[in-house]
């Protein structure tokens, strides 16, 4: 686990001790691209380069409740007085909960024997009401984990997009205005996971970079089989032809969590994926695959 301050401090730290990075805090209004250089308009003003690197969501498509299921949550860290966590024991989806508001399960993350982060997440249309979350968190530290005293010593809350919505990894000509994050498409839609693909993009880019090549990257064939898997399985969910307990329940019943955690990543090889494909009900995995392997809408932005 990476806390956010953490990672902040660190890239922050590292990207301020040099001279020639310079940090703005302005509302970014547009971008395009002029003579062949990249221009960022902001409420202050204009500023213009070789390219920009765009993680906001100006460019994104359309994202509504037929092409879109939000996955959010609430965790909270406690601290407990006696040890009752192993600390080498992560639980990845525990689905013993109800399942009304769509696919429902909590992460238990212990970092020592007293202290975790419990995160309640669904993939569902809407959110929830804050003390819902906060109740079923009560009740399954009290039921599930039989702890019935500890102190709560921060909150958390995030909503991540997971979508069929196509999102483009450049915008304009010349490929000056370079998406990233979750703007060029590195959201994982069948998980939400983004953080793990953030860095292998930025690590390629900085590479093309330092060999005076475009820093607009391609997908290889590999990750559109991966956005493939990642968009049928998604389309299952949003069509409801299978539960999400059901898909995960089968997946992680029938693989080692190493190998889904790999196949998550993206990071599998073709046994293990051959595997996995065959550990989900195969009627509803073989109709939403058919209709996303067929979906050539192009990304629409929104202006
Ligand atoms: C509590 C929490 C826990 C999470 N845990 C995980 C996890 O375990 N694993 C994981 O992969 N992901 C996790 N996420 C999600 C992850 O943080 C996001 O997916 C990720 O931050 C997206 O990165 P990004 O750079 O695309 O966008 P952001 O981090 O949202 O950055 C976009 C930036 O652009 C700025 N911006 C937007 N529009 C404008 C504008 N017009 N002008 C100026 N600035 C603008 C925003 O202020 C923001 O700073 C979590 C999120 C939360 C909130």
């Amino acid at each position: 686990m990476i806390q956010a301050g953490d990672f902040y401090s660190l890239v922050l730290g590292h990207a301020s001790s040099f001279e020639n990075v310079t940090f703005k805090t302005e509302a970014i209004l547009d971008m395009k691209v002029k003579d062949g250089n990249a221009i960022l308009e902001t409420e202050k003003g204009q500023y213009s380069g070789q390219y920009i690197f765009n993680s906001t969501g100006l460019f994104n498509p359309e994202m509504n409740t037929q092409n879109t299921l939000l996955q959010h949550f609430m965790g909270w860290f406690i601290q407990t007085d006696s040890p009752v966590f192993n600390e080498k024991i992560g639980t990845l989806m525990d689905f013993r909960l109800e399942q009304a508001n769509g696919t429902t399960f909590m992460y238990v993350l212990p970092t020592s024997n007293t202290k975790a982060l419990i995160e309640y997440t669904l993939f569902s249309e809407s959110t929830l009401d804050k003390e819902d979350y906060q109740m079923a968190l009560k009740e399954y530290i009290e039921k599930e984990l039989k702890i019935k005293h500890y102190e709560l010593t921060h909150e958390e809350f995030g909503v991540i997009p997971m979508s069929l919505a196509k999102f483009s990894a450049t915008v304009k000509e010349e490929h000056r205005i370079v998406n990233i994050g979750t703007a060029g498409g590195f959201t994982k839609a069948s998980t939400g996971y983004t953080f793990q693909f953030v860095q292998k993009h930025v690590s390629q880019i900085v590479n093309e970079l330092k060999l005076n090549q475009s820093p607009a990257i391609s997908l290889t064939w590999k990750d559109s089989i991966y956005a493939w898997y990642d968009r049928t399985l998604l389309d299952v969910l949003l069509s409801k032809k299978a539960t999400g307990r059901a898909i995960f329940s089968s997946l992680f019943k029938k693989n080692s969590p190493e190998k889904i955690l790999s196949f998550l990543d993206n990071d599998s090889n073709f046994w293990d994926e051959f595997k996995i494909r065959n550990s989900v009900p195969l009627l509803a995995f073989m109709s939403s695959g058919m209709r996303q392997l067929f979906s050539k809408k192009k990304a629409q932005p929104k202006n």
